[in-house]
Protein backbone atom coordinates (compact mmCIF):
# COMPACT_ATOMS: atom_id res chain seq x y z
CA UNK A 1 0.00 0.00 0.00
CA UNK A 2 0.68 3.40 -0.69
CA UNK A 3 1.68 5.61 2.38
CA UNK A 4 0.80 8.94 0.82
CA UNK A 5 -3.13 10.55 0.63
CA UNK A 6 -2.46 13.58 -1.63
CA UNK A 7 -5.54 14.21 -3.41
CA UNK A 8 -4.82 12.71 -6.73
CA UNK A 9 -4.58 15.40 -9.57
CA UNK A 10 -5.92 13.42 -12.67
CA UNK A 11 -8.67 10.90 -13.11
CA UNK A 12 -8.43 7.78 -15.49
CA UNK A 13 -11.38 5.91 -16.49
CA UNK A 14 -10.55 1.91 -16.98
CA UNK A 15 -12.49 0.55 -19.41
CA UNK A 16 -12.99 -2.70 -21.90
CA UNK A 17 -15.20 -5.39 -21.95
CA UNK A 18 -15.92 -7.51 -18.96
CA UNK A 19 -13.85 -9.66 -17.18
CA UNK A 20 -10.63 -8.39 -19.64
CA UNK A 21 -9.25 -7.33 -16.15
CA UNK A 22 -10.10 -3.75 -15.04
CA UNK A 23 -10.69 -4.33 -11.74
CA UNK A 24 -7.44 -6.60 -11.19
CA UNK A 25 -5.47 -3.51 -12.94
CA UNK A 26 -6.83 -1.08 -10.68
CA UNK A 27 -6.08 -3.57 -7.45
CA UNK A 28 -2.42 -3.75 -8.88
CA UNK A 29 -2.06 -0.30 -9.03
CA UNK A 30 -3.69 1.04 -5.90
CA UNK A 31 -4.29 -1.99 -3.82
CA UNK A 32 -7.95 -1.36 -3.70
CA UNK A 33 -10.54 -3.96 -5.27
CA UNK A 34 -13.00 -1.68 -6.45
CA UNK A 35 -15.93 -4.16 -6.91
CA UNK A 36 -16.75 -4.08 -3.27
CA UNK A 37 -17.93 -1.07 -2.19
CA UNK A 38 -18.62 -1.58 1.31
CA UNK A 39 -15.37 0.26 2.89
CA UNK A 40 -16.98 3.40 0.42
CA UNK A 41 -20.61 3.24 2.27
CA UNK A 42 -18.99 3.17 5.46
CA UNK A 43 -17.06 6.46 4.49
CA UNK A 44 -20.52 7.94 3.28
CA UNK A 45 -19.89 8.29 -0.41
CA UNK A 46 -19.88 4.79 -2.62
CA UNK A 47 -20.88 5.42 -6.29
CA UNK A 48 -21.55 3.73 -9.47
CA UNK A 49 -17.97 3.98 -10.43
CA UNK A 50 -15.57 2.63 -8.35
CA UNK A 51 -12.72 5.42 -8.17
CA UNK A 52 -9.57 4.31 -6.49
CA UNK A 53 -6.14 6.22 -6.00
CA UNK A 54 -2.56 5.43 -6.46
CA UNK A 55 0.65 7.20 -5.95
CA UNK A 56 2.52 6.46 -9.22
CA UNK A 57 6.20 6.68 -7.47
CA UNK A 58 10.00 6.43 -8.86
CA UNK A 59 13.06 4.58 -7.57
CA UNK A 60 16.30 6.78 -7.83
CA UNK A 61 19.31 5.68 -9.41
CA UNK A 62 17.25 3.18 -11.68
CA UNK A 63 16.83 3.54 -15.16
CA UNK A 64 13.10 3.73 -16.97
CA UNK A 65 11.00 1.69 -17.06
CA UNK A 66 12.23 -0.03 -14.30
CA UNK A 67 12.55 2.46 -11.83
CA UNK A 68 8.33 3.11 -12.02
CA UNK A 69 6.77 1.81 -8.92
CA UNK A 70 3.35 2.06 -6.87
CA UNK A 71 5.44 0.24 -3.68
CA UNK A 72 7.58 2.61 -1.13
CA UNK A 73 10.26 0.37 -1.09
CA UNK A 74 12.27 -0.19 -3.95
CA UNK A 75 14.27 -3.49 -5.12
CA UNK A 76 17.72 -2.52 -3.78
CA UNK A 77 15.67 -1.39 -0.36
CA UNK A 78 15.71 2.71 -1.10
CA UNK A 79 12.50 4.51 -0.58
CA UNK A 80 10.96 5.55 -3.74
CA UNK A 81 9.88 9.04 -4.38
CA UNK A 82 6.24 10.06 -5.49
CA UNK A 83 5.48 11.67 -9.03
CA UNK A 84 1.91 11.91 -8.59
CA UNK A 85 -1.30 10.54 -7.22
CA UNK A 86 -4.00 9.29 -10.26
CA UNK A 87 -7.75 8.28 -9.53
CA UNK A 88 -8.50 5.19 -11.30
CA UNK A 89 -12.63 5.02 -12.32
CA UNK A 90 -13.13 1.57 -13.03
CA UNK A 91 -16.30 0.84 -15.28
CA UNK A 92 -19.19 -1.20 -13.61
CA UNK A 93 -18.62 -4.54 -13.84
CA UNK A 94 -21.44 -6.08 -16.30
CA UNK A 95 -23.24 -3.26 -17.53
CA UNK A 96 -25.96 -2.84 -19.75
CA UNK A 97 -26.31 0.45 -19.54
CA UNK A 98 -24.17 2.40 -21.59
CA UNK A 99 -24.96 5.95 -20.08
CA UNK A 100 -23.11 4.51 -16.60
CA UNK A 101 -20.30 4.16 -18.52
CA UNK A 102 -20.67 7.63 -20.16
CA UNK A 103 -21.21 9.88 -17.63
CA UNK A 104 -18.37 8.13 -15.87
CA UNK A 105 -16.57 9.78 -19.06
CA UNK A 106 -17.62 12.65 -18.38
CA UNK A 107 -15.03 13.00 -15.46
CA UNK A 108 -12.25 11.76 -17.01
CA UNK A 109 -8.58 13.11 -18.44
CA UNK A 110 -8.02 9.78 -20.00
CA UNK A 111 -8.52 6.54 -20.50
CA UNK A 112 -6.69 3.33 -20.07
CA UNK A 113 -8.73 0.64 -22.39
CA UNK A 114 -7.88 -2.48 -21.56
CA UNK A 115 -7.89 -5.91 -23.76
CA UNK A 116 -7.36 -9.69 -22.81
CA UNK A 117 -4.78 -11.29 -24.91
CA UNK A 118 -7.09 -14.63 -24.93
CA UNK A 119 -10.04 -13.30 -26.80
CA UNK A 120 -10.29 -11.88 -30.50
CA UNK A 121 -10.19 -8.14 -30.96
CA UNK A 122 -13.00 -6.40 -30.65
CA UNK A 123 -15.19 -7.96 -28.02
CA UNK A 124 -18.42 -6.17 -28.02
CA UNK A 125 -17.92 -3.89 -25.34
CA UNK A 126 -14.26 -3.12 -26.37
CA UNK A 127 -15.95 -1.14 -29.07
CA UNK A 128 -18.78 0.02 -27.75
CA UNK A 129 -16.26 2.04 -24.93
CA UNK A 130 -13.48 3.19 -27.51
CA UNK A 131 -16.31 4.52 -29.32
CA UNK A 132 -17.50 6.12 -26.55
CA UNK A 133 -13.96 7.72 -25.84
CA UNK A 134 -14.12 8.89 -29.45
CA UNK A 135 -17.50 10.60 -28.31
CA UNK A 136 -16.17 12.48 -25.50
CA UNK A 137 -13.64 13.58 -26.52
CA UNK A 138 -10.92 11.24 -24.58
CA UNK A 139 -7.86 11.36 -27.02
CA UNK A 140 -5.21 10.41 -23.76
CA UNK A 141 -5.47 6.71 -24.07
CA UNK A 142 -3.54 3.94 -23.05
CA UNK A 143 -4.14 0.24 -24.04
CA UNK A 144 -3.27 -2.44 -21.97
CA UNK A 145 -3.13 -6.15 -23.74
CA UNK A 146 -3.45 -7.76 -20.85
CA UNK A 147 -3.35 -11.42 -19.57
CA UNK A 148 -0.21 -12.25 -21.77
CA UNK A 149 0.68 -15.04 -18.85
CA UNK A 150 -2.54 -17.12 -20.48
CA UNK A 151 -1.01 -17.03 -24.21
CA UNK A 152 1.78 -18.43 -26.00
CA UNK A 153 4.00 -15.85 -27.58
CA UNK A 154 2.65 -16.57 -31.01
CA UNK A 155 -0.65 -15.70 -29.97
CA UNK A 156 0.15 -12.58 -27.89
CA UNK A 157 1.38 -10.97 -31.42
CA UNK A 158 -1.34 -12.64 -33.68
CA UNK A 159 -3.47 -10.29 -31.04
CA UNK A 160 -1.38 -7.41 -30.52
CA UNK A 161 -1.94 -6.86 -34.27
CA UNK A 162 -5.41 -7.34 -34.15
CA UNK A 163 -5.40 -4.60 -31.51
CA UNK A 164 -3.50 -2.32 -33.84
CA UNK A 165 -6.01 -3.63 -37.17
CA UNK A 166 -8.77 -2.51 -34.93
CA UNK A 167 -7.75 0.96 -33.24
CA UNK A 168 -6.85 2.13 -37.08
CA UNK A 169 -8.30 5.12 -37.73
CA UNK A 170 -10.13 5.98 -34.18
CA UNK A 171 -8.82 8.33 -31.06
CA UNK A 172 -6.68 5.48 -30.10
CA UNK A 173 -5.06 5.31 -32.83
CA UNK A 174 -1.84 6.28 -31.97
CA UNK A 175 -1.78 4.97 -28.19
CA UNK A 176 0.42 2.76 -27.35
CA UNK A 177 -0.35 -0.98 -26.56
CA UNK A 178 1.82 -1.90 -23.22
CA UNK A 179 1.87 -6.16 -22.78
CA UNK A 180 0.60 -6.67 -19.44
CA UNK A 181 -0.29 -9.56 -16.75
CA UNK A 182 -2.14 -7.53 -14.06
CA UNK A 183 -2.49 -10.72 -11.97
CA UNK A 184 0.82 -11.81 -11.84
CA UNK A 185 1.66 -7.83 -12.04
CA UNK A 186 4.40 -8.16 -15.09
CA UNK A 187 5.14 -5.12 -17.02
CA UNK A 188 3.16 -2.32 -14.29
CA UNK A 189 6.53 -0.42 -14.94
CA UNK A 190 6.14 -0.12 -18.40
CA UNK A 191 2.29 0.69 -18.04
CA UNK A 192 2.86 3.34 -15.88
CA UNK A 193 5.78 5.19 -17.86
CA UNK A 194 2.95 4.71 -20.28
CA UNK A 195 0.41 6.70 -18.58
CA UNK A 196 2.54 8.84 -17.23
CA UNK A 197 3.95 9.87 -20.85
CA UNK A 198 0.37 9.99 -22.65
CA UNK A 199 -2.00 11.16 -19.83
CA UNK A 200 -0.77 14.46 -18.75
CA UNK A 201 -2.47 15.95 -15.67
CA UNK A 202 -4.91 19.12 -17.70
CA UNK A 203 -3.61 22.35 -17.52
CA UNK A 204 -6.28 23.99 -15.13
CA UNK A 205 -7.02 27.57 -14.40
CA UNK A 206 -7.44 27.34 -10.42
CA UNK A 207 -9.45 31.23 -11.12
CA UNK A 208 -12.56 29.19 -12.89
CA UNK A 209 -15.78 29.14 -10.57
CA UNK A 210 -16.00 25.38 -8.84
CA UNK A 211 -17.78 23.10 -11.29
CA UNK A 212 -18.96 19.76 -9.64
CA UNK A 213 -20.47 16.88 -11.29
CA UNK A 214 -22.76 15.10 -9.26
CA UNK A 215 -22.51 11.81 -9.07
CA UNK A 216 -23.89 10.35 -6.22
CA UNK A 217 -25.50 11.89 -3.30
CA UNK A 218 -26.43 10.48 0.53
CA UNK A 219 -27.91 10.76 3.73
CA UNK A 220 -25.47 9.09 5.71
CA UNK A 221 -27.38 9.45 9.08
CA UNK A 222 -28.46 6.35 11.18
CA UNK A 223 -32.65 5.89 11.02
CA UNK A 224 -33.70 7.67 14.39
CA UNK A 225 -30.75 10.15 14.50
CA UNK A 226 -32.55 12.96 16.53
CA UNK A 227 -32.76 16.14 14.68
CA UNK A 228 -29.63 17.68 16.78
CA UNK A 229 -27.57 15.20 15.91
CA UNK A 230 -28.46 15.48 11.78
CA UNK A 231 -25.73 15.41 9.47
CA UNK A 232 -26.19 17.34 6.41
CA UNK A 233 -26.60 16.07 2.85
CA UNK A 234 -23.80 14.59 0.92
CA UNK A 235 -22.58 14.70 -2.38
CA UNK A 236 -20.54 12.62 -4.18
CA UNK A 237 -18.79 13.61 -7.51
CA UNK A 238 -15.76 15.56 -9.07
CA UNK A 239 -14.81 18.75 -9.75
CA UNK A 240 -14.21 19.16 -13.38
CA UNK A 241 -12.75 23.15 -12.46
CA UNK A 242 -12.02 25.86 -10.01
CA UNK A 243 -11.29 24.92 -6.11
CA UNK A 244 -13.96 24.65 -3.23
CA UNK A 245 -12.83 25.62 0.08
CA UNK A 246 -15.00 24.88 3.37
CA UNK A 247 -18.00 27.46 3.63
CA UNK A 248 -18.27 28.46 0.16
CA UNK A 249 -21.67 29.14 -1.12
CA UNK A 250 -22.95 26.70 -3.31
CA UNK A 251 -25.96 26.21 -5.56
CA UNK A 252 -27.07 22.68 -7.65
CA UNK A 253 -29.00 23.18 -10.82
CA UNK A 254 -31.49 21.88 -11.77
CA UNK A 255 -32.07 21.65 -8.30
CA UNK A 256 -35.52 20.34 -7.12
CA UNK A 257 -39.10 20.20 -8.76
CA UNK A 258 -41.54 23.02 -7.22
CA UNK A 259 -45.05 22.55 -7.48
CA UNK A 260 -46.89 26.26 -7.65
CA UNK A 261 -50.69 25.94 -8.12
CA UNK A 262 -50.73 22.87 -10.55
CA UNK A 263 -47.64 24.08 -12.58
CA UNK A 264 -44.24 22.59 -11.72
CA UNK A 265 -40.89 24.28 -12.56
CA UNK A 266 -37.15 23.39 -11.52
CA UNK A 267 -35.70 25.69 -8.91
CA UNK A 268 -32.06 25.86 -8.12
CA UNK A 269 -30.79 25.02 -4.78
CA UNK A 270 -29.07 26.83 -2.44
CA UNK A 271 -26.75 25.60 0.48
CA UNK A 272 -23.12 25.83 1.60
CA UNK A 273 -20.31 22.94 1.86
CA UNK A 274 -19.95 22.21 5.81
CA UNK A 275 -16.92 19.59 4.99
CA UNK A 276 -14.54 18.03 2.03
CA UNK A 277 -13.41 15.41 1.87
CA UNK A 278 -10.89 14.04 -1.10
CA UNK A 279 -8.32 11.11 -1.09
CA UNK A 280 -10.00 9.30 1.89
CA UNK A 281 -9.47 12.27 4.24
CA UNK A 282 -11.05 15.47 5.52
CA UNK A 283 -9.91 18.39 3.88
CA UNK A 284 -10.38 22.20 4.05
CA UNK A 285 -9.94 22.75 0.36
CA UNK A 286 -10.53 20.69 -2.82
CA UNK A 287 -8.86 21.08 -6.73
CA UNK A 288 -10.19 18.94 -9.74
CA UNK A 289 -9.27 15.09 -9.34
CA UNK A 290 -10.68 12.11 -7.91
CA UNK A 291 -13.28 11.42 -6.25
CA UNK A 292 -14.76 13.94 -3.37
CA UNK A 293 -17.54 14.20 -0.88
CA UNK A 294 -18.93 17.08 -0.15
CA UNK A 295 -21.00 17.76 3.25
CA UNK A 296 -23.64 20.67 2.84
CA UNK A 297 -26.36 22.35 5.04
CA UNK A 298 -29.07 20.73 2.85
CA UNK A 299 -32.06 18.53 4.62
CA UNK A 300 -31.00 14.95 4.25
CA UNK A 301 -33.72 13.90 2.76
CA UNK A 302 -33.10 15.72 -0.51
CA UNK A 303 -29.80 14.12 -1.00
CA UNK A 304 -31.41 10.94 0.10
CA UNK A 305 -30.73 7.70 -2.14
CA UNK A 306 -28.62 9.79 -5.59
CA UNK A 307 -32.19 12.40 -5.56
CA UNK A 308 -29.31 14.45 -6.83
CA UNK A 309 -27.20 12.93 -8.63
CA UNK A 310 -26.63 14.22 -12.13
CA UNK A 311 -26.83 17.78 -11.02
CA UNK A 312 -24.21 20.31 -11.18
CA UNK A 313 -22.74 22.51 -8.51
CA UNK A 314 -21.46 26.07 -8.25
CA UNK A 315 -21.25 29.31 -7.30
CA UNK A 316 -24.75 30.50 -7.21
CA UNK A 317 -25.45 32.15 -10.47
CA UNK A 318 -22.22 31.05 -12.03
CA UNK A 319 -23.87 27.72 -13.27
CA UNK A 320 -24.59 26.92 -17.00
CA UNK A 321 -28.81 27.14 -17.93
CA UNK A 322 -30.91 24.37 -17.16
CA UNK A 323 -33.01 22.96 -20.42
CA UNK A 324 -36.17 21.16 -19.79
CA UNK A 325 -36.26 20.93 -23.93
CA UNK A 326 -33.36 21.96 -26.11
CA UNK A 327 -32.28 21.38 -29.84
CA UNK A 328 -29.36 18.98 -30.59
CA UNK A 329 -27.57 18.40 -33.76
CA UNK A 330 -26.72 14.89 -34.37
CA UNK A 331 -24.47 12.81 -36.03
CA UNK A 332 -25.17 9.31 -36.02
CA UNK A 333 -23.48 6.51 -35.92
CA UNK A 334 -23.28 4.16 -39.21
CA UNK A 335 -24.08 0.90 -37.82
CA UNK A 336 -24.81 -0.35 -33.97
CA UNK A 337 -21.48 -1.39 -32.13
CA UNK A 338 -21.16 -4.63 -32.11
CA UNK A 339 -23.39 -5.50 -34.26
CA UNK A 340 -22.04 -5.17 -37.82
CA UNK A 341 -24.93 -5.88 -40.28
CA UNK A 342 -27.38 -3.23 -38.36
CA UNK A 343 -27.63 0.28 -39.81
CA UNK A 344 -28.83 3.10 -37.32
CA UNK A 345 -32.15 4.25 -38.35
CA UNK A 346 -32.58 8.03 -38.55
CA UNK A 347 -33.92 9.87 -35.33
CA UNK A 348 -38.21 9.99 -35.55
CA UNK A 349 -40.62 12.62 -34.43
CA UNK A 350 -42.25 10.93 -31.31
CA UNK A 351 -39.44 8.71 -30.40
CA UNK A 352 -37.68 7.88 -26.90
CA UNK A 353 -34.27 8.57 -26.56
CA UNK A 354 -32.34 7.93 -23.35
CA UNK A 355 -29.87 11.28 -23.41
CA UNK A 356 -26.87 11.58 -21.15
CA UNK A 357 -25.30 14.79 -20.41
CA UNK A 358 -22.64 14.94 -18.19
CA UNK A 359 -23.40 12.90 -15.28
CA UNK A 360 -26.72 12.99 -15.89
CA UNK A 361 -28.90 10.73 -17.65
CA UNK A 362 -32.69 11.59 -18.95
CA UNK A 363 -35.35 9.97 -20.92
CA UNK A 364 -36.27 12.37 -24.01
CA UNK A 365 -38.99 12.42 -26.19
CA UNK A 366 -38.41 13.57 -30.02
CA UNK A 367 -40.68 16.17 -30.68
CA UNK A 368 -39.34 17.25 -33.83
CA UNK A 369 -37.05 15.73 -36.08
CA UNK A 370 -35.17 16.85 -39.50
CA UNK A 371 -31.79 15.90 -41.01
CA UNK A 372 -28.91 16.05 -38.97
CA UNK A 373 -31.23 17.98 -35.69
CA UNK A 374 -33.92 17.24 -33.61
CA UNK A 375 -35.68 18.83 -30.86
CA UNK A 376 -36.22 16.42 -27.44
CA UNK A 377 -38.39 17.52 -24.30
CA UNK A 378 -36.96 16.14 -21.49
CA UNK A 379 -38.23 13.93 -18.65
CA UNK A 380 -36.50 15.82 -16.25
CA UNK A 381 -34.18 18.72 -16.95
CA UNK A 382 -30.36 19.07 -17.15
CA UNK A 383 -27.99 21.73 -16.72
CA UNK A 384 -25.44 21.81 -19.24
CA UNK A 385 -23.70 24.56 -21.11
CA UNK A 386 -24.29 25.47 -24.99
CA UNK A 387 -22.22 22.83 -26.76
CA UNK A 388 -22.31 20.06 -24.53
CA UNK A 389 -21.80 16.70 -25.82
CA UNK A 390 -24.76 14.10 -25.50
CA UNK A 391 -24.92 10.47 -25.21
CA UNK A 392 -28.00 9.10 -27.85
CA UNK A 393 -29.40 5.97 -26.97
CA UNK A 394 -32.32 4.29 -28.45
CA UNK A 395 -33.82 1.43 -26.99
CA UNK A 396 -32.97 -1.51 -29.08
CA UNK A 397 -34.37 -5.43 -27.66
CA UNK A 398 -33.83 -5.89 -23.78
CA UNK A 399 -31.14 -2.49 -23.90
CA UNK A 400 -30.75 1.13 -24.51
CA UNK A 401 -27.80 1.00 -27.40
CA UNK A 402 -25.65 3.82 -28.22
CA UNK A 403 -26.98 5.22 -31.56
CA UNK A 404 -24.71 8.78 -32.00
CA UNK A 405 -23.63 11.83 -30.30
CA UNK A 406 -25.29 15.23 -29.72
CA UNK A 407 -24.16 18.68 -29.71
CA UNK A 408 -26.41 21.00 -27.31
CA UNK A 409 -27.78 24.07 -29.65
CA UNK A 410 -30.23 26.58 -28.76
P1 LIG B 1 -13.19 -6.83 -15.22
O1 LIG B 1 -14.56 -7.37 -15.44
O2 LIG B 1 -12.62 -6.24 -16.48
O3 LIG B 1 -13.08 -5.89 -14.05
O4 LIG B 1 -12.25 -8.10 -14.91
P2 LIG B 1 -11.66 -8.62 -13.53
O5 LIG B 1 -10.54 -7.75 -13.07
O6 LIG B 1 -12.77 -8.85 -12.58
O7 LIG B 1 -10.99 -9.99 -14.01
C1 LIG B 1 -11.73 -11.07 -14.54
C2 LIG B 1 -11.01 -12.38 -14.27
O8 LIG B 1 -9.78 -12.42 -14.98
C3 LIG B 1 -10.66 -12.58 -12.80
O9 LIG B 1 -10.85 -13.94 -12.50
C4 LIG B 1 -9.18 -12.22 -12.74
O10 LIG B 1 -8.51 -12.90 -11.71
C5 LIG B 1 -8.68 -12.66 -14.10
N1 LIG B 1 -7.52 -11.89 -14.55
C6 LIG B 1 -7.42 -10.53 -14.63
N2 LIG B 1 -6.21 -10.17 -15.10
C7 LIG B 1 -5.52 -11.32 -15.32
C8 LIG B 1 -4.21 -11.61 -15.81
O11 LIG B 1 -3.41 -10.74 -16.15
N3 LIG B 1 -3.87 -12.92 -15.91
C9 LIG B 1 -4.71 -13.92 -15.56
N4 LIG B 1 -4.30 -15.18 -15.67
N5 LIG B 1 -5.94 -13.69 -15.09
C10 LIG B 1 -6.36 -12.41 -14.98
MG1 LIG C 1 -14.60 -5.08 -12.87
Amino acid sequence: MTGTHNQPEVNIGLVGHVDHGKTTLVQALSGEWTDQHSEEMKRGISIRLGYADATFRQCPDVDAPECYTVDETCADGSESDPIRTVSFVDAPGHETLMATMLSGASLMDGAVLVVSATENVPQAQTEEHLMALDIIGIENIVIAQNKIDLVSPDRARRNYEQIQEFVEGTVAEDAPVVPISAQQEVNIDLLIQAIEEEIPTPDRDPNDEPQMYVARSFDINRPGTTWDDLTGGVLGGSLVQGKLTEGDELELRPGREIDEGGQTQWEPIQTDVRSLQAGGEMVDEVTPGGLLGVGTGLDPSLTKGDALAGQVAGTPGSLPPTWEQFTMKIDLLDRLVGMDEQNVDEISTGEPLMLTVGTATTVGAVTSARDDECEVSLKRPVCAPEGAKIAINRRIGARWRLIGIGTLTT
